[in-house]
């Protein structure tokens, strides 16, 4: 749907193009052909860009890096966002705020958005 939607945009937008260039010979159809003309080039070119935006308003899912300690006796886990350089078993820099031993990450998960079916 979407890509014929953006064809459409642009056979108007081109349409619309076609009639300002050309327009007509007799003076008072010329301004109907450039209102004409005016109208199916913007209907066209919002077709075309609305779906654009549409695509880059929606954001990508949200991402989260499971790190927990790595001293069995320790239970610390901490769920954060998603950062670029993460993946499984990455070792962290920082440490446990309860033990101060080291954290690996364990897990990367996507949180599906919260869709009624
Ligand atoms: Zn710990």
């Amino acid at each position: 749907m979407g890509l014929i939607s953006k064809l459409l945009g642009i056979i108007f937008a081109a349409s619309g193009i076609a009639i300002l260039f050309f327009g007509s010979s007799d003076p008072v159809w010329s301004i109907a052909y450039y209102i004409l003309g005016l109208i199916l080039m913007s209907v066209g070119l919002t077709l075309v860009t609305s779906r654009g935006e549409s695509k880059e308003r929606k954001p990508p899912p949200p991402t989260v890096t499971e790190i927990r300690c790595d001293n069995p006796e320790c239970t610390f886990k901490e769920i954060r966002d998603f950062q670029k350089a993460d993946y499984i078993l990455k070792p962290m820099e920082a440490q446990c705020p309860k033990c101060q031993s080291s954290m690996t990450i364990h897990g990367i998960y996507v949180v599906r958005e919260e869709e009624s079916e």
